[in-house]
């Protein structure tokens, strides 16, 4: 090898190990998860919610405008009378049935953006991993219970 080839591959070599030691100094820009949370932005789209007013009742008022935005039909809702005496929600009707198929959702928002009273939102929950797939489906019980509250809705 001559003598030339020699000082250009050193030159390399040096070259590609100032490189290795900028980044030893620096903060992997990796989380070690699950160990470590993972920061997520506030308009992360992840689980849906169904939410509640302050008084408990239900915010879904079973008009399936999200059922009808959905592209992918993901959701499923069946409406019912609310009881006069005993309301679940503050309108004439509530959804007796309400149903997301997370494998057919594509995390889009539009049934966010479609509900009138704010009940469905995206929460901040992406682990949704599952060994059965009849687990992807959603029932109200379980999207009445948020993993996480302070999800922003609808920011600007
Ligand atoms: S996020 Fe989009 S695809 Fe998923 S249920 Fe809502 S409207 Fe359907
Ligand atoms: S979640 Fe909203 S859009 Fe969907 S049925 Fe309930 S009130 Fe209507």
């Amino acid at each position: 090898m001559a003598l030339n080839d020699l000082v250009k591959n050193a030159l390399e070599i040096g070259k590609a190990m100032g490189v290795t030691l900028k980044y030893l100094t620096q903060t992997p820009v990796t989380v070690e998860y699950p160990n470590e949370p993972v920061s997520l932005y506030p308009r992360f789209r992840g689980r849906h919610e169904l939410r509640r007013y302050e008084n408990g009742m239900e915010r879904c008022i079973g008009c399936m405008l999200c059922e009808a935005a959905c592209p992918t039909g993901a959701i499923y809702v069946d409406a019912a009378e609310n009881d006069p005496a005993n309301p679940t929600s503050p309108g004439e009707r509530y959804a007796k049935v309400y149903e997301i198929n997370l494998l057919r959702c594509v995390f889009c928002g539009d049934c966010e953006e479609a509900c009138p009273t704010e009940a469905i939102v995206l929460g901040h929950e992406f682990a949704m991993a599952n060994y059965d797939r009849h687990d992807f489906i959603l029932n109200k019980q379980t999207l009445l219970n948020p993993g996480m509250p302070n999800v922003v809705i609808r920011p600007d």
